[in-house]
C-alpha cells in the first residue's frame, strides 16, 4: 500500500478528519538518517504530522515546517512540509538510543525531553506564521494537539504511530487529525472522545490491516463521513546541486576564493535528506567566474 493521506468531513461538514499511512515514508527517512529505533519513532511521527499538516495549507507554494527542540539526548526534529503532502525532515541526533519504557514502548518522551515545539507556516507573505508551545509531553501527538489548541484555537484530536520491527525497519506509521469547526455540537464532541477512548492505537489498526478509509469509518461512524480527496505523500527533499551552489555563493565570492586557495575544495551537507555536495577546485573557479 502507497502512503497516502485521506481527507474527509463528518457532522454535516463540522468535523474534519484526515487520515494517513506513511509507512515508506518514515522507512525512507530512517534510510536516510540510520536513526535509532527511537530516532525512527519520533522523526516519524513528526513527518507524518508535517505531512498532514501541509496537506492543510491552501495554496501551492505554501510551505509548513515543525520545530521540536528539547533538552533530551534526541535534540530535537525538524520538518518541512508542502501542501503536495511532500515531507522531508531530520533528527538532531539520530543515533539517540534509549531502553524501552517500563510498558515496553519507545521511549520517545525521554529522547526530546522538555523544550518546545513551533510551527512556521510561510504563506508568501512578508512574514511567516509562527506559533509555539512548550513540549508538554513530549510523545508529538500530544505535543501538536496542544499547540493546535493554544495557537490556532482548533480543538482537535491527534494520533500519531510508528513501529519498528526487530531488524530496526518500519512495520507500520500513520496518524490521524481529527479537528472541530465552529459549528460542531457539544453532542458530537462527545461521541467523539468516547469513540476515541475505545480506538485501538493507530499502530494496532493498521497492524490489522486497516486502510484509510477503515479508520475514518471507524473513526467517524454514524455521522456520515464524507471523503474529499485522498492525495499521496512521500519523503521528498528538493535539495540538488544547483540550489546548493546558490547558497554557496550567498556566502560571497571573497570566500570562495579564499576556499579555492585553503583547501581546494567544499562539501556542503543537506541536513533534510543527508545527502553531500562536493565542489572540486573547477567547480568553484567556475562558480568564482561565472556565479
Ligand atoms: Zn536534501
Amino acid at each position: 500500500m502507497s502512503d497516502s493521506i485521506l481527507r474527509a468531513s463528518a457532522a454535516e461538514g463540522s468535523v474534519r478528519i484526515f487520515v494517513a499511512n506513511t509507512k515508506n515514508l518514515v522507512q525512507a527517512a530512517r534510510m536516510a538518517h540510520g536513526t535509532s529505533p527511537v530516532m525512527t519513532a519520533a522523526l516519524g511521527r513528526t513527518l507524518t504530522a508535517g505531512a498532514i499538516m501541509g496537506s492543510m495549507l491552501k495554496n501551492d507554494k505554501d510551505v509548513l515546517t515543525i520545530n521540536i527542540k528539547g533538552d533530551g539526548p534526541g535534540g530535537g526534529i525538524t520538518v518541512t512540509a508542502d501542501s503536495r503532502a511532500n515531507v522531508k525532515g531530520y533528527a538532531y541526533n539520530p543515533g539517540a538510543d534509549l531502553p524501552l519504557t517500563e510498558r515496553g514502548k519507545l521511549d520517545v518522551q525521554g529522547a526530546l525531553g522538555y523544550g518546545t515545539l513551533t510551527v512556521i507556516k510561510d504563506l508568501g507573505l512578508k512574514e511567516p506564521y509562527c506559533g509555539q508551545v512548550p513540549l508538554l509531553s513530549g510523545e508529538i501527538a500530544e505535543d501538536i494537539t496542544y499547540y493546535f489548541a493554544k495557537s490556532e484555537q482548533v480543538p482537535s484530536a491527534v494520533a500519531l504511530g510508528v513501529l519498528v520491527d526487530r531488524d530496526r525497519s518500519v512495520k507500520q506509521a500513520g496518524g490521524f487529525i481529527i479537528q472541530m469547526m465552529p459549528g460542531a455540537s457539544e453532542e458530537i464532541i462527545s461521541t467523539l472522545e468516547e469513540r476515541l477512548k475505545k480506538t485501538d492505537s493507530i499502530t494496532k489498526l493498521l497492524e490489522s490491516g486497516k486502510t484509510n478509509e477503515d479508520i475514518l469509518n471507524l473513526l467517524a461512524e454514524g455521522m456520515e463521513p464524507k471523503i474529499l480527496s485522498q492525495i499521496p505523500t512521500a519523503f521528498k527533499c528538493d535539495c540538488s546541486k544547483e540550489r546548493v551552489e546558490k547558497a554557496l555563493l550567498t556566502i560571497g565570492k571573497k570566500e570562495i576564493a579564499k576556499i579555492i586557495e585553503e583547501t581546494g575544495q567544499t562539501t556542503l551537507h543537506c541536513h533534510f535528506c543527508n545527502k553531500n555536495y562536493t565542489f572540486n577546485k573547477d567547480e568553484l573557479l567556475n562558480l568564482l567566474q561565472n556565479g
